[in-house]
């Protein structure tokens, strides 16, 4: 076994390992391939980061391609996105012409590596059209989807439905996602890596090292927020939060932490607006980190006593696993891939407003005992679930039965 494996064997244990050793042994040699729209920011990006060397590690050569385009392109994307979560979006006919061309190009340039592979992976709705503009593919294509479809705006999904039912399966993080498709749906939810920088244990001197280079009090409390400048993550409605927080609590900090991703056009005006939101309250502090800022993320997730991912709809939320991989108990949005997650009461808490935050930001910190037991069933609840080697193994055993599907 290589020095990798290995290393997941130590965290996740020897079986794990062994069973994804064997649902890789008959694909060693096959040509595996990933389409996503950005190779930096957001949780596509980061699973893909560690997933690709891990296949390769097994044997399956798999590679990872990036779509691009141009900004009417990433216009038209983030509307679709936002539709998918449920905004009642039009999406003018000037926007889904940049979307089919833009898909048509890249398929120009990725059509021999695609059609030349036994399976490919389509990660979400940017690159959804690739299925169709590469006729002649002979592999097993699978559709991704890592948003909260679970309402989407009828005639966006009716569009881009065109293109999704013609792969061979897709699959979703949670059943309340599934949509009307003629084909199989399957449930994998998403993981994190237990050996990356962002979820490595860290020494201390990192760890203590962050106070400093974020001008943070170690002596007072302090309530994070990783993600991206988006709505849909609401940071204005941490920001109430902390305000409420802070009538009882007057020394409580807070750390918004976030950064763009190169698909993602609307991070400066949501940025704007919780800068607004903050005006110049010095316990504040929102931070525009770069995309490699792994490390960083790692130790501000260490030093905090509260984390919060209070979306309003998230598809997974892997700032939440990764939190909660730290032994903390997370306030999250009651919401999608969150529930899946935190376990109302005992690995975090579930809450509707900024108010039911405020009060279990409260609580937690008013008990010390509970916030570290909680904080322990968090980490144990990622371990048996939320590991990279459970996600793998999953998709490798959901290629196998589309394998034995065809065979029969
Ligand atoms: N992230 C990061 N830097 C940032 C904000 C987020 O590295 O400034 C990472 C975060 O740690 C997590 C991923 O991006 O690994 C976000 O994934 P998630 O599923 O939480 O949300 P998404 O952005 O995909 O909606």
């Amino acid at each position: 076994m290589s020095d990798l494996l290995h290393a997941y064997a130590r965290v996740a244990g020897n079986d794990a390992v062994d069973h994804l050793q064997q649902l890789s042994a008959p694909l060693k040699g096959a040509k595996f391939v990933h389409v996503n729209s950005t190779r930096v920011g957001g949780g596509v990006a980061e699973i893909l980061m560690k997933m690709v060397p891990l296949m390769n590690e097994l044997g399956i050569d798999t590679s990872w391609e990036v779509i691009s385009g141009e900004d009417k392109f990433y216009q038209c994307t983030k509307s679709m996105h936002n539709a998918l979560q449920g905004d009642p979006v039009h999406i003018s006919e000037d926007l889904l012409k940049a979307y089919e061309e833009t898909n048509s190009k890249n398929a120009d340039i990725l059509r021999p590596i695609l059609e030349d592979a036994d399976y490919v992976i389509i990660h979400d709705l940017q690159p959804a059209p690739l299925l169709t503009l590469c006729p002649n593919r002979k592999g097993k294509w699978v559709w991704r989807c890592h948003i909260d479809a679970s309402k989407p705006h009828p005639p966006v999904w009716n569009y881009l439905s065109q293109y999704v039912k013609d792969y061979d399966a897709s699959f979703f993080s949670l059943a309340d996602f599934a949509q009307q498709l003629p084909h199989t749906q399957y449930l994998i939810p998403p993981s994190i890596d237990p050996l990356s920088d962002k979820n490595m244990d860290l020494d201390q001197t990192e760890i203590e090292s962050t106070y400093e280079e974020f001008d943070l009090d170690r002596k007072r409390p302090i309530m994070l927020q990783v993600s991206r400048y988006d709505r849909f993550k609401d940071p204005l409605g941490v920001i109430d939060a902390y305000k409420l927080t802070k009538q009882s609590v007057p020394e409580i900090q807070l750390v918004l932490a976030g950064g763009g991703a190169t698909d993602d056009p609307e991070g400066e005006e949501v940025l704007r607006e919780v800068r607004d939101a903050a005006g110049d309250d010095p316990d504040i502090h929102i931070l525009l980190l770069p995309p490699d800022a792994h490390k960083t993320i790692n130790a501000l997730q260490r030093i905090s006593d509260i984390v919060l991912q209070k979306s309003l709809k998230e598809g997974f939320g892997l700032t939440v696993t990764e939190a909660m991989w730290k032994g903390k108990p997370v306030i999250g949005g009651n919401t999608g891939g969150i529930r899946l997650q935190v376990i109302n009461h005992h690995t975090g808490f579930l809450v509707d407003t900024p108010e039911g935050a405020a009060l279990r930001i409260q609580q937690l910190l008013s008990d010390p005992e509970k916030l570290k037991e909680m904080g322990r069933k968090a980490k144990e609840y990622v371990r048996n679930n939320f590991l990279m080697t459970r996600h793998l193994r999953e998709i490798l055993s959901l290629f196998t039965i589309l394998d034995n599907q065809s065979k029969t």
